[in-house]
């Protein structure tokens, strides 16, 4: 047996700016940085977690900026078992941007069972322009799991990977 335990792909995908990068940071580090700098070169992070009493390794991608065009390489793809997808609650082009990426997953991931979190990033902020239950609707019409967090103040974020892994472990 792997000593380690299982290791899952996780990645982070989404328009840019919605914030990937600082939940990746969030989660592995627990800190925040107002002034992160954009990905340079594909990036990922390793991190421990047990989930209902099973040692899992994430390794977690994060995109390198190529997300701007709304397309990321195949092998970003290869062999995920679980994507966050992340839009801006603040800005509303990154939510309605999400059939893009629907599209994009379908064409990558439809011959696994990858399993597909939606989450609504940037809680803290005032300036609201898509609400929660625009979110929720969104992930139940299209199967997704949902949750909303903010990667400054650490609200959902835990909670996020935490669902997404259970699922995936629970996931055939
Ligand atoms: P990425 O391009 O999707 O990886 O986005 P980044 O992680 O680089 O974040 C883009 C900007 O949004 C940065 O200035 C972050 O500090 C900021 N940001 C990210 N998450 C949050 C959040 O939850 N709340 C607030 N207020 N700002 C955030």
């Amino acid at each position: 047996m792997d000593p380690a335990g299982l290791t899952l792909k996780l990645l982070l995908v989404g328009d840019s700016a919605v914030g990937k990068s600082s939940l990746l940071r969030r989660f592995t580090d627990g800190a925040f940085e107002p002034s992160l700098k954009p990905t340079i070169g594909v990036d990922f992070r390793v991190k421990k977690m047990v989930v209902d009493g099973r040692a899992v390794q994430l390794a977690i991608w994060d995109t390198a900026g190529q997300e701007r065009f709304r397309t990321l390489t195949p092998s970003y793809y290869r062999g995920a078992q679980g994507v966050v997808l992340v839009y801006d609650v603040t800005r509303k082009d990154t939510f309605t941007g999400l059939e893009s990426w629907l599209k994009e997953l379908e064409i990558y991931t439809s011959k696994s069972n990858t399993v597909k979190m939606l989450v609504g990033n940037k809680t803290d902020k005032p300036d609201r322009e898509v609400e929660r239950k625009e979110g929720l609707q969104f992930a139940r019409k299209r199967s997704l799991l949902f949750i909303e967090t903010s990667a400054k103040t650490q609200d959902g974020v835990q909670h996020a990977f935490e669902e997404l892994v259970r699922k995936i472990l629970q996931t055939p």
